[in-house]
Protein backbone atom coordinates (compact mmCIF):
# COMPACT_ATOMS: atom_id res chain seq x y z
CA UNK A 1 0.00 0.00 0.00
CA UNK A 2 2.58 2.08 0.19
CA UNK A 3 4.44 1.65 -2.60
CA UNK A 4 1.32 1.89 -4.68
CA UNK A 5 0.93 5.67 -2.52
CA UNK A 6 4.70 6.25 -3.60
CA UNK A 7 4.10 5.05 -7.19
CA UNK A 8 0.68 7.48 -7.80
CA UNK A 9 3.04 10.51 -7.06
CA UNK A 10 5.69 9.75 -9.91
CA UNK A 11 8.17 6.96 -7.43
CA UNK A 12 9.90 4.43 -8.41
CA UNK A 13 10.38 1.84 -5.98
CA UNK A 14 12.93 -0.85 -4.89
CA UNK A 15 11.46 -3.70 -2.47
CA UNK A 16 14.13 -5.38 -0.32
CA UNK A 17 12.30 -8.20 1.68
CA UNK A 18 13.17 -12.01 2.64
CA UNK A 19 10.33 -13.60 1.67
CA UNK A 20 10.67 -14.77 -1.88
CA UNK A 21 6.69 -15.11 -2.44
CA UNK A 22 6.55 -11.37 -1.28
CA UNK A 23 3.51 -9.57 -2.56
CA UNK A 24 4.93 -6.28 -2.62
CA UNK A 25 7.51 -6.97 -5.12
CA UNK A 26 4.47 -7.08 -7.99
CA UNK A 27 3.85 -3.59 -7.31
CA UNK A 28 7.43 -2.66 -7.38
CA UNK A 29 9.82 -1.66 -10.04
CA UNK A 30 12.65 -3.83 -8.86
CA UNK A 31 12.58 -6.16 -5.89
CA UNK A 32 15.64 -7.59 -3.94
CA UNK A 33 15.22 -10.73 -2.14
CA UNK A 34 17.75 -11.03 1.14
CA UNK A 35 17.94 -10.44 4.55
CA UNK A 36 17.22 -7.91 6.58
CA UNK A 37 20.91 -7.34 7.82
CA UNK A 38 22.28 -8.53 4.61
CA UNK A 39 24.46 -5.82 4.90
CA UNK A 40 25.58 -6.18 0.80
CA UNK A 41 22.06 -6.12 -0.08
CA UNK A 42 21.45 -3.14 1.94
CA UNK A 43 24.17 -1.49 0.20
CA UNK A 44 22.88 -1.97 -3.06
CA UNK A 45 19.27 -0.81 -2.42
CA UNK A 46 21.11 2.51 -1.13
CA UNK A 47 23.25 2.83 -4.12
CA UNK A 48 19.84 2.92 -6.01
CA UNK A 49 17.70 4.90 -3.92
CA UNK A 50 17.11 9.02 -3.05
CA UNK A 51 14.70 7.80 -0.09
CA UNK A 52 15.30 4.88 2.01
CA UNK A 53 11.92 3.54 4.12
CA UNK A 54 10.67 0.90 6.47
CA UNK A 55 7.72 0.02 7.02
CA UNK A 56 8.63 -3.38 9.54
CA UNK A 57 10.08 -2.85 12.59
CA UNK A 58 11.49 -6.46 13.58
CA UNK A 59 14.38 -5.62 10.90
CA UNK A 60 18.31 -4.72 12.41
CA UNK A 61 18.53 -1.86 14.03
CA UNK A 62 22.52 -1.82 13.89
CA UNK A 63 22.47 -2.49 10.14
CA UNK A 64 20.03 0.74 9.99
CA UNK A 65 22.27 3.02 11.84
CA UNK A 66 24.70 1.77 9.00
CA UNK A 67 22.36 2.85 6.19
CA UNK A 68 21.60 5.86 7.81
CA UNK A 69 25.60 6.92 8.28
CA UNK A 70 25.43 6.44 4.21
CA UNK A 71 22.36 6.90 2.83
CA UNK A 72 19.38 8.94 3.11
CA UNK A 73 16.55 7.37 5.93
CA UNK A 74 14.48 10.08 7.11
CA UNK A 75 12.96 7.80 9.61
CA UNK A 76 16.89 7.27 11.44
CA UNK A 77 17.47 4.15 13.21
CA UNK A 78 16.52 5.39 17.01
CA UNK A 79 12.97 4.80 16.57
CA UNK A 80 13.53 1.04 15.49
CA UNK A 81 16.43 0.61 18.02
CA UNK A 82 13.66 2.31 20.96
CA UNK A 83 10.64 0.15 20.38
CA UNK A 84 11.71 -2.74 18.73
CA UNK A 85 12.43 -3.79 22.50
CA UNK A 86 9.42 -3.53 24.53
CA UNK A 87 11.62 -2.72 27.60
CA UNK A 88 13.60 0.07 26.27
CA UNK A 89 10.17 1.08 24.50
CA UNK A 90 8.64 1.79 28.62
CA UNK A 91 11.50 3.40 29.52
CA UNK A 92 11.03 5.55 26.85
CA UNK A 93 7.40 5.84 27.77
CA UNK A 94 7.96 6.55 31.10
CA UNK A 95 11.10 9.24 30.43
CA UNK A 96 8.66 10.68 28.28
CA UNK A 97 5.95 11.06 30.97
CA UNK A 98 3.24 8.96 29.60
CA UNK A 99 0.88 7.04 31.52
CA UNK A 100 1.40 3.30 30.98
CA UNK A 101 0.34 0.48 32.67
CA UNK A 102 2.93 -0.71 35.50
CA UNK A 103 5.77 -3.14 34.15
CA UNK A 104 8.51 -5.40 35.55
CA UNK A 105 11.49 -6.60 33.52
CA UNK A 106 11.73 -10.72 33.66
CA UNK A 107 15.66 -11.56 32.93
CA UNK A 108 15.25 -14.97 34.35
CA UNK A 109 12.01 -17.38 35.45
CA UNK A 110 12.31 -16.75 39.04
CA UNK A 111 11.51 -12.98 38.72
CA UNK A 112 8.50 -13.97 38.02
CA UNK A 113 7.60 -13.72 42.13
CA UNK A 114 8.50 -9.60 41.32
CA UNK A 115 5.71 -9.74 38.93
CA UNK A 116 3.42 -11.41 41.51
CA UNK A 117 4.32 -9.38 44.28
CA UNK A 118 4.91 -5.90 42.12
CA UNK A 119 2.45 -5.91 40.13
CA UNK A 120 -0.20 -8.70 41.35
CA UNK A 121 -2.71 -11.05 39.69
CA UNK A 122 -3.48 -10.49 36.75
CA UNK A 123 -0.75 -9.73 34.76
CA UNK A 124 0.38 -10.55 31.05
CA UNK A 125 3.79 -11.69 30.21
CA UNK A 126 4.95 -10.60 27.16
CA UNK A 127 8.61 -11.19 25.04
CA UNK A 128 10.83 -8.09 24.52
CA UNK A 129 11.83 -9.02 21.42
CA UNK A 130 9.54 -10.13 17.79
CA UNK A 131 5.87 -10.25 19.07
CA UNK A 132 2.94 -8.91 16.94
CA UNK A 133 -0.50 -9.61 17.09
CA UNK A 134 -0.43 -11.33 20.85
CA UNK A 135 2.38 -13.20 19.69
CA UNK A 136 5.06 -14.11 22.71
CA UNK A 137 2.24 -13.18 25.39
CA UNK A 138 1.09 -15.09 27.96
CA UNK A 139 -2.13 -13.95 30.41
CA UNK A 140 -1.39 -15.17 33.84
CA UNK A 141 -4.33 -15.11 36.09
CA UNK A 142 -2.98 -16.86 38.88
CA UNK A 143 -1.04 -19.67 40.08
CA UNK A 144 -1.76 -22.34 37.93
CA UNK A 145 -0.06 -19.94 34.96
CA UNK A 146 2.99 -19.44 36.28
CA UNK A 147 4.40 -22.86 35.18
CA UNK A 148 3.94 -21.66 31.58
CA UNK A 149 5.06 -18.22 32.11
CA UNK A 150 8.43 -18.97 33.36
CA UNK A 151 8.47 -21.22 30.69
CA UNK A 152 8.31 -18.28 28.24
CA UNK A 153 10.55 -16.22 30.03
CA UNK A 154 13.47 -19.64 30.11
CA UNK A 155 13.54 -18.94 26.66
CA UNK A 156 13.15 -15.38 25.72
CA UNK A 157 13.43 -12.02 28.18
CA UNK A 158 10.02 -10.55 29.18
CA UNK A 159 8.32 -7.75 30.60
CA UNK A 160 5.37 -8.50 32.62
CA UNK A 161 2.37 -5.81 32.87
CA UNK A 162 -0.93 -5.37 34.92
CA UNK A 163 -3.46 -6.77 32.58
CA UNK A 164 -6.15 -4.07 32.36
CA UNK A 165 -9.43 -3.82 32.52
CA UNK A 166 -10.24 -2.81 29.44
CA UNK A 167 -13.61 -0.40 28.25
CA UNK A 168 -11.96 0.93 24.80
CA UNK A 169 -9.06 0.56 23.05
CA UNK A 170 -8.05 3.54 20.72
CA UNK A 171 -5.22 4.41 18.31
CA UNK A 172 -3.64 7.61 16.97
CA UNK A 173 -1.92 7.78 13.81
CA UNK A 174 0.16 10.78 12.78
CA UNK A 175 2.97 12.13 10.48
CA UNK A 176 5.55 13.85 11.31
CA UNK A 177 7.52 15.91 8.86
CA UNK A 178 11.21 16.53 8.29
CA UNK A 179 10.74 20.13 9.58
CA UNK A 180 8.88 18.59 13.04
CA UNK A 181 5.81 19.93 11.07
CA UNK A 182 2.91 17.45 12.83
CA UNK A 183 -0.33 16.29 11.68
CA UNK A 184 -2.89 13.91 13.31
CA UNK A 185 -5.34 11.46 11.54
CA UNK A 186 -8.72 11.25 13.74
CA UNK A 187 -8.48 9.44 17.34
CA UNK A 188 -8.99 5.60 15.83
CA UNK A 189 -11.41 2.73 18.09
CA UNK A 190 -9.88 -0.75 17.96
CA UNK A 191 -11.31 -3.74 19.14
CA UNK A 192 -9.31 -6.92 19.26
CA UNK A 193 -10.51 -10.59 18.77
CA UNK A 194 -7.53 -13.10 20.18
CA UNK A 195 -5.45 -9.97 20.53
CA UNK A 196 -5.59 -9.53 16.68
CA UNK A 197 -6.94 -6.61 15.46
CA UNK A 198 -10.90 -7.86 14.47
CA UNK A 199 -12.11 -3.87 13.69
CA UNK A 200 -11.80 -0.18 13.26
CA UNK A 201 -14.09 2.09 13.53
CA UNK A 202 -13.29 6.13 13.00
CA UNK A 203 -14.29 8.65 14.90
CA UNK A 204 -13.53 6.84 18.38
CA UNK A 205 -16.89 6.62 19.92
CA UNK A 206 -14.96 8.43 23.30
CA UNK A 207 -13.58 11.84 24.07
CA UNK A 208 -10.10 11.08 24.42
CA UNK A 209 -8.53 12.85 21.08
CA UNK A 210 -6.95 15.92 22.64
CA UNK A 211 -5.51 13.53 25.81
CA UNK A 212 -4.06 11.39 22.88
CA UNK A 213 -1.95 14.24 21.21
CA UNK A 214 -1.15 15.38 24.11
CA UNK A 215 0.58 11.85 24.96
CA UNK A 216 2.05 11.34 21.34
CA UNK A 217 3.15 15.16 21.73
CA UNK A 218 4.94 13.78 24.71
CA UNK A 219 6.53 11.08 23.07
CA UNK A 220 7.80 12.91 19.95
CA UNK A 221 9.72 15.17 22.55
CA UNK A 222 12.08 12.25 23.30
CA UNK A 223 12.06 10.07 19.95
CA UNK A 224 13.63 11.59 16.36
CA UNK A 225 11.12 10.14 13.47
CA UNK A 226 10.26 11.50 10.33
CA UNK A 227 7.21 9.79 8.31
CA UNK A 228 3.73 8.34 9.92
CA UNK A 229 4.06 6.49 13.08
CA UNK A 230 1.02 5.05 15.28
CA UNK A 231 0.32 5.23 19.16
CA UNK A 232 -1.97 2.16 20.76
CA UNK A 233 -3.84 3.39 24.02
CA UNK A 234 -5.81 1.17 26.49
CA UNK A 235 -8.90 3.27 28.37
CA UNK A 236 -9.73 1.23 31.20
CA UNK A 237 -12.85 1.19 33.04
CA UNK A 238 -12.16 3.83 34.78
CA UNK A 239 -12.38 5.58 32.08
CA UNK A 240 -7.94 6.57 32.42
CA UNK A 241 -5.66 6.38 29.31
CA UNK A 242 -2.97 4.59 29.32
CA UNK A 243 0.02 4.40 26.40
CA UNK A 244 0.32 1.14 25.12
CA UNK A 245 2.84 0.34 22.49
CA UNK A 246 4.16 2.71 19.28
CA UNK A 247 4.78 1.46 15.85
CA UNK A 248 7.32 3.62 14.19
CA UNK A 249 5.02 3.20 10.50
CA UNK A 250 1.79 2.90 9.51
CA UNK A 251 -0.18 0.95 11.31
CA UNK A 252 -3.32 -1.66 10.57
CA UNK A 253 -5.44 0.60 12.30
CA UNK A 254 -4.83 3.46 10.10
CA UNK A 255 -6.06 1.38 6.82
CA UNK A 256 -9.61 2.95 6.91
CA UNK A 257 -7.82 6.59 6.18
CA UNK A 258 -7.21 5.46 2.32
CA UNK A 259 -10.45 5.86 1.34
CA UNK A 260 -12.20 7.93 4.21
CA UNK A 261 -9.46 10.36 4.81
CA UNK A 262 -8.11 13.27 2.47
CA UNK A 263 -5.09 11.96 2.59
CA UNK A 264 -4.02 8.14 3.73
CA UNK A 265 -1.07 7.69 6.03
CA UNK A 266 0.29 5.92 3.19
CA UNK A 267 0.51 8.92 1.34
CA UNK A 268 1.46 11.51 4.18
CA UNK A 269 4.13 9.24 4.98
CA UNK A 270 5.41 9.17 1.97
CA UNK A 271 4.99 13.16 1.33
CA UNK A 272 7.06 13.08 5.01
CA UNK A 273 10.06 11.04 3.61
CA UNK A 274 10.31 12.46 0.44
CA UNK A 275 11.02 16.19 2.48
CA UNK A 276 7.34 17.84 1.30
CA UNK A 277 5.21 20.02 3.17
CA UNK A 278 2.14 17.94 4.97
CA UNK A 279 -1.19 18.52 4.91
CA UNK A 280 -1.86 21.23 7.38
CA UNK A 281 -4.52 18.67 9.18
CA UNK A 282 -6.16 15.31 7.94
CA UNK A 283 -9.64 15.67 7.24
CA UNK A 284 -12.03 12.64 7.76
CA UNK A 285 -14.33 12.66 4.93
CA UNK A 286 -17.21 10.31 6.16
CA UNK A 287 -16.87 8.05 8.93
CA UNK A 288 -15.24 4.34 8.57
CA UNK A 289 -15.39 0.95 9.72
CA UNK A 290 -12.59 -1.20 8.60
CA UNK A 291 -12.72 -5.06 9.25
CA UNK A 292 -9.72 -7.27 9.03
CA UNK A 293 -9.59 -10.18 6.57
CA UNK A 294 -7.95 -12.95 8.11
CA UNK A 295 -7.83 -16.47 6.13
CA UNK A 296 -10.73 -17.15 8.48
CA UNK A 297 -12.73 -14.49 7.60
CA UNK A 298 -11.81 -14.79 4.10
CA UNK A 299 -13.44 -18.51 3.67
CA UNK A 300 -16.45 -17.32 4.79
CA UNK A 301 -17.07 -14.13 2.93
CA UNK A 302 -14.76 -14.37 0.00
CA UNK A 303 -18.35 -15.56 -2.06
CA UNK A 304 -20.15 -12.32 -0.88
CA UNK A 305 -17.76 -9.59 -2.25
CA UNK A 306 -19.14 -9.25 -5.65
CA UNK A 307 -22.62 -8.53 -3.70
CA UNK A 308 -20.74 -5.92 -1.82
CA UNK A 309 -19.70 -3.17 -3.79
CA UNK A 310 -19.92 -0.88 -0.39
CA UNK A 311 -16.82 -2.76 1.20
CA UNK A 312 -13.93 -1.35 -0.74
CA UNK A 313 -12.18 -4.86 -0.50
CA UNK A 314 -8.61 -4.73 0.03
CA UNK A 315 -6.88 -8.28 -1.01
CA UNK A 316 -3.04 -7.99 0.12
CA UNK A 317 -1.47 -10.95 -2.65
CA UNK A 318 -0.29 -13.79 0.36
CA UNK A 319 0.35 -16.68 -1.27
CA UNK A 320 0.01 -18.66 1.55
CA UNK A 321 -3.94 -18.60 3.70
CA UNK A 322 -4.03 -19.47 7.25
CA UNK A 323 -6.68 -18.93 9.85
CA UNK A 324 -5.32 -16.00 11.87
CA UNK A 325 -3.54 -14.44 9.31
CA UNK A 326 -4.31 -11.20 7.98
CA UNK A 327 -5.02 -11.97 3.90
CA UNK A 328 -6.55 -8.28 3.56
CA UNK A 329 -9.20 -5.87 4.90
CA UNK A 330 -12.24 -3.68 4.08
CA UNK A 331 -13.68 -0.74 4.82
CA UNK A 332 -17.08 0.66 5.03
CA UNK A 333 -17.95 4.40 4.71
CA UNK A 334 -21.05 4.98 6.22
CA UNK A 335 -23.43 7.79 8.14
CA UNK A 336 -24.83 5.03 10.20
CA UNK A 337 -21.59 3.42 12.24
CA UNK A 338 -24.20 1.64 14.41
CA UNK A 339 -26.64 0.01 11.71
CA UNK A 340 -23.47 -1.06 9.63
CA UNK A 341 -21.61 -2.59 12.63
CA UNK A 342 -24.52 -4.72 13.63
CA UNK A 343 -24.52 -5.72 9.68
CA UNK A 344 -20.74 -6.50 9.31
CA UNK A 345 -20.55 -8.65 12.45
CA UNK A 346 -23.43 -10.76 11.59
CA UNK A 347 -21.53 -11.30 7.79
CA UNK A 348 -18.44 -11.87 9.64
CA UNK A 349 -20.23 -14.61 12.27
CA UNK A 350 -19.37 -18.19 12.43
CA UNK A 351 -15.63 -16.76 12.69
CA UNK A 352 -15.27 -18.64 16.42
CA UNK A 353 -14.87 -22.24 15.11
P1 LIG B 1 1.07 -6.69 19.81
O1 LIG B 1 0.06 -5.78 19.16
O2 LIG B 1 2.48 -6.27 19.56
O3 LIG B 1 0.84 -8.13 19.60
P2 LIG B 1 -0.01 -5.62 22.32
O4 LIG B 1 0.79 -5.35 23.54
O5 LIG B 1 -0.56 -4.44 21.61
O6 LIG B 1 0.93 -6.51 21.38
O7 LIG B 1 -1.18 -6.63 22.70
C1 LIG B 1 -2.16 -7.05 21.78
C2 LIG B 1 -3.53 -6.91 22.39
O8 LIG B 1 -3.63 -7.71 23.59
C3 LIG B 1 -3.88 -5.50 22.85
O9 LIG B 1 -4.30 -4.70 21.79
C4 LIG B 1 -4.97 -5.79 23.90
O10 LIG B 1 -6.19 -6.12 23.27
C5 LIG B 1 -4.42 -7.03 24.58
N1 LIG B 1 -3.55 -6.61 25.72
C6 LIG B 1 -2.21 -6.50 25.69
N2 LIG B 1 -1.73 -6.06 26.87
C7 LIG B 1 -2.78 -5.85 27.67
C8 LIG B 1 -2.93 -5.38 29.02
N3 LIG B 1 -1.89 -5.03 29.76
N4 LIG B 1 -4.19 -5.29 29.53
C9 LIG B 1 -5.27 -5.65 28.77
N5 LIG B 1 -5.19 -6.09 27.49
C10 LIG B 1 -3.96 -6.20 26.94
MG1 LIG C 1 -0.49 -3.87 19.63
Amino acid sequence: MMAQSAQKMGYKVIVLDPDADCPCQHVAHQFINANYDDLAALESLGEASDVITYEFENISANQLQTLVSKYNVPQGYEAIQLLQDRLTEKETLQKANTQIAPFVQLTEKNDITQAVAEIGYPFIVKTRFGGYDGKGQILVRDEMDLEEAQELISNQECVAEKYLDLYKEVSLTVTIGNDNQITYFPLQENEHQNQILFKTIVPARVDKEQEARNEVNKIIEKIHFVGTFTVEFFIDTDNKLYVNEIAPRPHNSGHYSIEACDYSQFDSHILAITGQKLPESIELLKPAIMMNLLGRDLDILEDQFSEHPEWHVHIYGKNVRKPDRKMGHLTVLTDDIEQQEVDLLHKFEGRHH
